[in-house]
């Protein structure tokens, strides 16, 4: 019986590998293994892609990547008793002392417009088994050239990493959208000698030398003809998430914010470590997912679990993520 079992999974497994890594075994992929089965997986397959419709745009997620972060109730819930933490993940068949971690930028092909929103790690991240959008691009049948748009819906790294290749811009026929207040925030000098001088250096790296070629936004301002940006600040103070309307179709890309499809959507006013202004990134959360439940939308979470596409019902003091499954594909 036993023997049975594992022969099954053997084959199994063997037949699921062969299926994905066979046609495209990469050096590099293989590489880039670093600890933890989730970057193994990243480094032994080519990066993941998603695509549906929306009304009449077609969107497609690539995954940059993925990591495992240590001891979620540093990240998440940080001014609650680690217990609180414990449990709540536990309720949610999640273990306690490691996380998973993806990142997910999108493309939006509006048939005049290819807009990419979020740019992922870049090549910083590649020997660790991330800064994977280029190839997932590939694997989408993109080239960068084709992106007409990109937008951002801040300024972290893991944002805007891809922006640059090699000292030049990644995405050389674009022209970029990306908020006014989060530019000026990070562009100014005020932040040397501070907890954000080093996303001060990134940003006049790779977002300064595309300023003349960025059209800054604020609050309910378009991105292209059906895409509008909103302001929902706290995780950085300029964070703009994006209301996609095609058809009467919807999409709500909200960036980072929340960033844990438990600890973040059950918990919304749970401290998170990365949210700059905290009371203010929960008050937007609140805000946020308020919308995506009463008006029963899908929203596309950064670093929700891949593809990172779902809905919401409000439950207990927050809400409940509901993956989406074939509701764009019939
Ligand atoms: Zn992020």
């Amino acid at each position: 019986m036993t023997n049975l079992i594992s022969i099954d999974r053997r084959t199994v497994l063997a037949a699921g590998l062969g299926l994905l890594a066979a046609p495209i075994i990469n050096t590099r992929y293989a590489m880039a293994a670093t600890s933890g089965t989730e970057n193994q997986m990243n480094a032994a397959t080519p990066p993941q892609i998603n695509r549906f419709k929306l009304g009449s745009f077609t969107v497609t997620v690539v995954k940059d990547g993925s990591d495992v972060i240590e001891k979620p109730g540093s990240t998440f819930g940080t001014n609650q008793a680690p217990e609180t933490v414990d449990q709540l993940l536990s309720a949610n068949f999640l273990p306690a002392d490691k996380f998973v971690n993806s990142y997910s930028p999108a493309i939006v092909d509006t048939g005049t417009d290819v807009i990419l929103v979020d740019t992922g790690l870049g090549a910083a991240s590649r020997e660790r088994g991330m800064g994977l959008l280029k190839d997932g691009l590939a694997a989408a049948g993109y080239t960068p050239d084709q992106i007409t748009v990109v937008a951002l819906t801040h300024m972290h790294g893991d944002h805007i990493g891809g922006l640059m290749e090699d000292g030049a811009p990644a995405f050389k026929n674009a022209r970029y959208v990306a908020g006014q207040a989060e530019y000026d925030f990070w562009s100014d000098k005020a932040r040397e000698g501070t907890p954000a001088e080093n996303g001060h250096k990134l940003v006049l790296r790779n977002v300064a030398p595309l300023a003349e070629k960025t059209t800054f936004i604020k609050e309910g301002e378009p991105v292209v003809s059906g895409i509008t940006a909103m302001l929902a600040t706290g995780h950085t103070p300029g964070h703009m998430v994006f209301h996609v309307e095609s058809d009467g179709k919807r999409l709500l890309m909200t960036g980072d914010t929340a960033n844990h499809y438990i600890l973040s959507l059950q918990r919304p006013d749970w401290e998170v470590r990365f949210d700059m202004d905290k009371a203010d990134a929960a008050a937007s959360r609140k805000k946020v997912f308020d919308m995506v439940a009463t008006d029963r939308i899908a929203f596309l979470g950064y670093h929700m679990p891949f593809p990172a596409v779902g809905f919401v019902e409000r439950y207990e003091t927050g809400y409940r993520f509901v993956p989406k499954t074939y509701q764009f594909d019939i």
